[in-house]
């Protein structure tokens, strides 16, 4: 039987009044790499702020790892990358280090103490991610496939089971985005952490994701690959060039 991690049912959204999802049926389960695909205002980020609870739900019901939303207190067990700010002010005063450590102090409960274990963790994910060498430098200074990394790496740094990443190449140059997508498929691949990714890359995603979801304010699409290349529908979303770029490499 599938571990069932995130479990969301007749999900209803709105801001101020206006619906921006509605009744939307989701299960994402242990190993799973979803990507999460839909025009521009579709609700996708709605959707992933409305399961960390950053966004109040009143209409539909959300689990997490089995337990309601509103009895979670794992957040440690998920690791989230929000979209990318446009640029970080070049003097914003916190070097590389204390930012992924600030990712170690939102895992843990109150009150809340340093372990030798955090020092250990840290110097793990500065190593895996390569950020070593720069951790005492601004993270406004650094280019932005560096940024991600750093921001990745206080993702990572609690070691969680579920990573949430919300456009998180946006705005870099192509070569970087293919490393940025090699780390997060070795940590599916090789880690078994289960991935939820909203892009754009739809020219890639098929190449790394498991399973795609177009939300265009409910569910439009649920399915593998292989489903979605057979689906006339998606064609029809993507255009059939588009659906044709996407399943070629997968
Ligand atoms: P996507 O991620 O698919 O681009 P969003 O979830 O960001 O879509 O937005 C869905 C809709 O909700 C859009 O119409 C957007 O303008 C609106 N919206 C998003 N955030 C807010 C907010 N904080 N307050 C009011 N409206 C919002």
């Amino acid at each position: 039987m599938p571990v069932e991690l995130v479990g969301i049912r007749n999900l209803t959204a709105r801001y101020e009044g206006m619906e921006v999802l509605k009744g939307i049926d989701l299960k994402v389960f242990a190993g799973d790499y979803l990507a999460v695909v839909g025009p521009n205002g579709s609700g996708k980020s709605t959707l992933i702020k409305a399961l960390l609870g950053l966004v109040p739900v009143r209409e539909g019901a959300i689990t997490l790892f089995g337990a309601p939303q509103a009895s979670f207190d794992r957040w440690e067990r998920i690791g989230y990358l929000p979209q990318r700010l446009k640029a970080f002010n070049p003097h914003f005063p916190a070097t590389v280090e204390e930012i992924v450590r600030l990712g170690l102090l939102a895992g843990k409960r109150f009150p809340k103490r340093r372990a030798r274990q955090d020092d250990a963790d840290l110097e793990e994910i500065l190593q895996w991610l390569d950020i070593a060498p720069i951790r005492r430098r601004l993270i406004g200074e650094l280019s932005g496939g560096q940024q991600q990394r750093v921001l990745l790496a206080r993702a990572m740094v609690n070691r969680p089971e579920l990573l949430i990443l919300d456009e998180p190449t946006t705005a870099l140059d192509p070569e970087t985005r293919e490393h940025f997508y090699g780390l997060v498929q070795r940590l599916n691949k090789n880690h078994g952490v289960t991935v939820i990714l909203v892009t754009h890359d739809s020219a890639t995603i098929g190449r790394y994701a498991s399973r795609l979801l177009y939300v265009d304010k409910g569910v439009v699409f649920d399915g593998t690959f292989e489903a979605f290349c057979r689906s006339p529908e998606m064609a029809g979303f993507f255009g059939e060039y588009g659906q044709h770029l996407i399943c070629q490499r997968h």
